[in-house]
């Protein structure tokens, strides 16, 4: 029997509600463990991610992954990672209102049906979006903010660091220090 975020994957797997259904190869849904209390939110699938049909694989997936392991003594196995919109937006592009209005649907239920304690925002773009702010992310980030059944904790999007080095590497490990600690405050313990 399928749970029901796989019944929403379903759904969305065909989805055709926004523009992006046009160029996407693979409605990129989610990954990682459904009862997880950590969720990663990212911007939206890139090429790699299109391609695969799985959420961060690609150069930015990797240092996702080392920051998982290093900072939070865990595996993506066990943190649930998805997007802001499902499908690839042409070049990249940010998704547009309409196209974000239009997905929001999905995220709402994996944020309803995971109940995150702790979603973590990476990159400019998905903590804009889900805070309802045009501050840019070097302001929003280095604290959390009450969000859905939880927290929000921004950081910048793992290409910034990949592009930058040292300083955002290391903010991004504060950012995860601090997820960390407010999962421990939740009474959480990743395994
Ligand atoms: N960047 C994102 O924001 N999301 C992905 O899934 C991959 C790269
Ligand atoms: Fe549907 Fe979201 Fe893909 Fe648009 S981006 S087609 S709303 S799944």
């Amino acid at each position: 029997m399928p749970g029901p975020l796989e019944l929403v994957a379903a759904e969305a797997a065909e989805c055709t509600k926004c523009r992006l259904a046009a160029g996407r190869k693979t409605v990129v849904f989610g990954m990682g463990d459904p009862t997880s209390k950590l969720m990663f939110i990212g911007e939206g699938p890139g090429a790699e991610e299109d391609r695969q049909g799985l959420p961060f694989v690609g150069r930015s997936g990797q240092l996702l992954d080392r920051l998982i392991a290093e900072e939070l003594g865990t595996t993506r196995a066990h943190c649930y990672v998805c997007n802001t919109v499902k499908c690839r937006p042409p070049e990249n592009r940010d998704p547009k209102p309409d196209e974000l209005d239009a997905c929001r649907p999905y995220l709402q239920a994996q944020l309803d049906l995971i109940r995150p304690a702790v979603v973590i925002t990476l990159g400019r773009f998905a903590a804009q979006w889900l805070l309802e702010t045009t501050t840019g992310i070097t302001k929003l980030r280095g604290r959390s903010y009450p969000f859905a059944h939880g927290v929000l904790i921004p950081t910048l999007h793992p290409a910034a660091a990949l592009r930058g080095g040292a300083q955002p590497l290391a903010e991004m490990r504060a950012d995860f220090v601090r997820a960390k600690l407010a999962l421990a405050d939740a009474g959480v313990t990743l395994s």
